[in-house]
């Protein structure tokens, strides 16, 4: 069977990636972190091997959220691409909204649920972890 290839870029097209192979998970985290870096209630992530990443166009643009953590966005038009940190080595998340089929990588759990507004009710019956999800 063929690798699987998932592509996406931001909304003016000037950052675009290509992703080769299956996502680690796929997740919807409702910190306020993830909540004002993106001026969203809550933010859909996918995670993959930071080698399975390429970026094809320009690189991201990257603003030290935290200590320890990197958050990439488009330079020309804002949209928010990727993020990477010192807790999570080795990996990169990307913004499931970013990809041009994010129906494809449907999530699998919620997490910092402790965080979730409160008028944002979920329908589904998804894992819900108060903060991070267990990592294996
Ligand atoms: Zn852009
Ligand atoms: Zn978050």
């Amino acid at each position: 069977m063929a690798e699987r290839v998932l592509e996406g870029g931001c909304q003016c097209g000037a950052v675009r990636y290509r992703i080769a192979g299956e996502p680690i998970l796929s997740a919807i985290c409702h910190c306020s972190m993830c909540r004002r870096a993106h001026a969203a209630p809550a933010v859909g992530w996918v995670m993959f091997q930071e080698g399975q990443v390429t970026f094809t166009k320009a690189e991201p643009a990257r603003y030290a959220s935290s200590v320890e953590a990197q958050r990439g966005f488009c330079p020309t038009c804002g949209t928010q691409i990727s993020f990477t940190a010192s807790f999570i080595p080795g990996l990169i998340d990307i913004t499931t909204g970013s990809l041009d089929t994010p129906e494809a990588v449907p999530p699998t759990l919620h997490y910092w649920d402790t965080r979730r507004l409160p008028w944002m009710r979920i329908g589904d019956d998804l894992p819900r972890y108060p903060e991070f999800p267990p990592q294996e």
